[in-house]
């Protein structure tokens, strides 16, 4: 049924200040279309914040929050790239934006399109 095993996966925002590691077997990746997941245009894997360890860039880290203010996004105050956030149904996971992970082939996994907009 699932023949992806899980897998580490580094990952980095552009200029390289933020630096993190996941596990995942990155069995489906995720769209969003709330308000700010269509200005970012991510693509997102989820990963249990168990899986998810930030290596360095904590100072870095500018934190957004709007709206309920319960969905923590972070991005790079360095090169503004959105790296991954916290997301508001599921506070133990982290939403992370799989353009951001290096050496990653995302070819054939399928793609859910989630609604957040609905949320708002
Ligand atoms: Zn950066």
């Amino acid at each position: 049924m699932n023949n992806r095993s899980s897998k580490k996966c580094s990952g980095s925002c552009h200029c390289g200040a933020v630096q993190f590691e996941i596990t995942s077997d990155f069995e489906e990746l995720t769209t969003c279309d709330c308000s700010i997941c269509r200005l970012k245009n991510a693509v997102m894997v989820k990963v249990h914040e168990s899986d998810f360890k930030l290596l360095t860039g904590e100072e870095q880290l500018t934190e957004y929050q709007f709206h309920t203010m319960t969905a923590r996004h972070f991005f790079c105050n360095v090169c503004g790239i959105y790296t991954f956030h916290n997301k508001r149904v599921a506070p133990d996971s982290y939403g992370v934006n799989i353009f951001c992970l290096k050496e990653f082939d995302y070819e054939g996994i399928p793609v859910r399109q989630t609604v957040g907009a609905g949320m708002e």
